[in-house]
């Protein structure tokens, strides 16, 4: 049984971007659980590092019966296959995949920190985000993502992507 409700970040600046989201969003239906929502694409000049490409981000909700660590371990093997390769932190990389909400739990283990703990820092998460899950409540914070997205002071600019 599909028991967990998830939300995942994805994005990516290096390669064919849009092509590389699709392929991870197929390969998360495949590997991890039932794809629910899908947001927009979303463009975002790189955030921590600037010094190199726009990224790509897309927010994504799927049912899935895999525990937290074990949709990690899944994550982090569909990374691998489109092959992102792990130059430097906060670098360019082919596609990255974070665990945003999982369900409505706190998990700090090591390797694993739910919900990712930057996530209210960020327009690139909390604007596609917001679009597929406005009203859910942030299970620390006691906010909604629509409210998140508000507060944050975030000045990166976070555009629809068309074409
Ligand atoms: P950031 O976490 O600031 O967005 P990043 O995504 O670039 O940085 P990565 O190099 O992709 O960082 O991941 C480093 C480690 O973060 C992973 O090996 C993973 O174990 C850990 N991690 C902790 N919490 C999460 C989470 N919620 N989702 C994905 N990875 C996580
Ligand atoms: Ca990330
Ligand atoms: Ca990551």
């Amino acid at each position: 049984m599909d028991n967990n409700i998830v939300y995942l970040l994805l994005g990516g600046n290096m390669g064919d971007r849009k092509l590389l989201l699709s392929q991870a969003v197929g390969l998360i239906g495949d590997k991890i659980g039932t794809v629910l929502k899908t947001s927009a694409l979303y463009e975002t000049a790189a955030w921590g590092k600037q010094d190199q490409a726009a990224f790509l981000n897309q927010a994504v909700m799927l049912a899935t019966p895999l525990s937290a660590s074990a949709t990690l371990v899944q994550v982090q093997e569909i990374e691998l296959e489109l092959g992102r390769a792990r130059i430097e932190k906060w670098g360019s990389r082919t596609i990255d995949i974070d665990i945003i909400f999982f369900n409505n739990e706190h998990i700090a283990e090591p390797g694993l920190t739910v919900p990712h703990p930057h996530m209210q820092d960020r327009n690139f998460v909390l604007v596609p985000l917001a679009e597929i899950a406005a009203d859910y409540i942030h299970p620390l914070l006691h906010s909604a993502v629509a409210i998140l997205q508000k507060q944050c002071k975030d000045t990166l600019e976070v555009n629809k992507y068309v074409s």
